[in-house]
């Protein structure tokens, strides 16, 4: 029985195509080149969202004042992508003598190359570990075999660099951890791993890298045992310590809190723009949209995508596309392969009698009616709206006051029964979306 589990398990597995590795974005917050540089990292395991939601709270939420960021929202975006730790094996044991066949190389060199440049001055990595580190044995749950709650350091001091006294800014760190505990079991203490003394698994971590290369690293743990709000909590506040350490200064538009952080995650105006045709709320999908738009040959995670989420990405899975942020799937999408023609850029729609002239793509938001204006050489396909008597195959759907109850509730994309498509299309091609908000 067990063999021919494991061997169903290969043939899947040798069925569908494995997720090629994805490169990962770097998101340069500047303001003065003459002040320090941070490089801020979060997801070089797909499994850990604390850091790499962290990451991307920092990039909504954050406004540097003085100093610089660099963010790498997330190293691992294919592992994440599939709510896998390592795709192809464990990415942070990857920094010592790495094979160039090795699939994940040319993003390992491009991580090196952040690190070495020049301008960074410290290094911030970001991890998920489990339980809760305690320097002597007490349960389980908390002892020196853990990682969660814990801020690491390869060795006490790198001599002759600046901010190389890591020692004092990782005590300093988790001092500003520990005064804003949530609970007393939190309890941040620091780790030092004495790594150059001859942790083997240690050598091949991202911060050993740095370290040898005289760059000052810090990794900060969050439990996994916590809510991925108070993961990204505890990580804000590394981070905050570290900026305070280095002298970067800042603005956050919010209260640290973690229900504010749970909002600010389940942000339900957030949305995705894709191949700047599209666009998609990320929250109140139908679990599944079918017949839906993508571009024909292309590689679905190499389709540009905007958002002001750092941690979107499409995901080819079976015969669908998937909508992931972070770790979250929010819909699936039966995609309908056709050719993207970007040549409309704005439409005209009256809006509850008001002419509007709209951007493509974009979300338009009704209270009582609207009429998209006829488009010269351009069909509407308004989906889920059916023109009465009309039997032909290619409708095209302008000219028409349309209202709420015109629109067959099935068709939306939203549970909610509230937002409707309009498609336009020239000729055989696709030429852009854009979503009617019933309020
Ligand atoms: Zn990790």
């Amino acid at each position: 029985m067990k063999k021919i589990i494991i061997l169903s398990i290969l043939f899947t597995f040798a069925l569908s195509k494995p997720l090629a590795p994805i490169d990962f974005d770097v998101v340069k917050e500047q303001t003065n080149t003459k002040s320090p540089t941070l490089l801020l990292m979060g997801g070089i395991q797909g499994d850990e969202p604390g850091g790499f939601n962290a990451t991307n709270m920092f990039l909504m939420h954050y406004k540097i004042i003085d100093g610089n960021v660099w963010v790498v929202p997330v190293l691992n975006k294919h592992s994440m992508l599939m709510n896998h730790r390592g795709l192809y094996d464990d990415m942070n044991r990857k920094f010592k003598n790495l094979s160039s066949s090795d699939p994940e190389y040319f993003i390992i060199k491009h991580i090196e190359d952040l690190i070495t440049d020049k301008e960074v001055n410290v290094i911030l990595h970001l991890h998920d570990g489990s339980g809760f580190y305690r320097p002597k044995y007490e349960t389980p749950l908390l002892n020196p075999n853990r990682w969660g709650n814990c801020s690491i350091i390869d060795q006490k001091k790198l001599e002759n660099v600046k901010f190389g006294d890591l020692n004092t800014i990782v005590n300093k760190m988790t001092s500003h951890i520990n005064d804003n505990l949530l609970e007393p079991i939190h309890k941040y203490y620091v780790r030092d791993t004495h790594t150059a003394k001859g942790d083997k698994e240690m050598e091949k971590a991202l911060t050993y890298f740095a370290i040898r290369n005289k760059k000052p690293a810090f990794a900060n743990e969050a439990s996994k045992e916590l809510s991925l709000e108070k993961r990204v909590y505890y990580h804000l506040l590394a981070i905050e310590g570290i900026l305070d350490q280095v002298g970067i200064k800042y603005e956050r538009d919010f209260k640290l809190t973690p229900n504010n952080i749970y909002r600010l995650i389940n942000d339900k105006t957030l949305d995705v723009k894709i191949n700047d045709s599209i666009i998609l709320p990320l929250y109140g999908l139908r679990p599944v949209l079918n017949y839906f738009p993508m571009p024909k040959d292309a590689q679905i995670t190499t389709i540009p995508l905007s958002s002001k989420a750092h941690i979107v990405g499409l995901l080819p899975r079976n015969n669908q596309v998937w909508l992931k942020y972070g770790n979250k799937l929010m819909t699936r999408i039966n995609p309908d392969y056709i050719e993207f023609d970007h040549s409309v850029k704005n439409i005209q729609i009256k809006v509850d009698g008001e002419l509007k002239n709209i951007e493509v793509p974009s979300i338009v938001e009704v209270k009582e009616n609207f009429e998209i204006l006829p488009i010269e050489g351009y069909r509407v396909n308004i989906i889920g709206y059916v023109i009465p008597n009309d039997k032909s195959k290619k409708p095209n759907e302008t000219g028409i006051l349309i209202h709420h109850k015109d629109c067959i509730s099935k068709f939306s994309i939203d549970k909610a029964g509230k937002i409707f498509r309009a498609e336009i299309y020239k000729g055989d091609k696709f030429s852009g979306m854009i979503l009617i908000k019933f309020l």
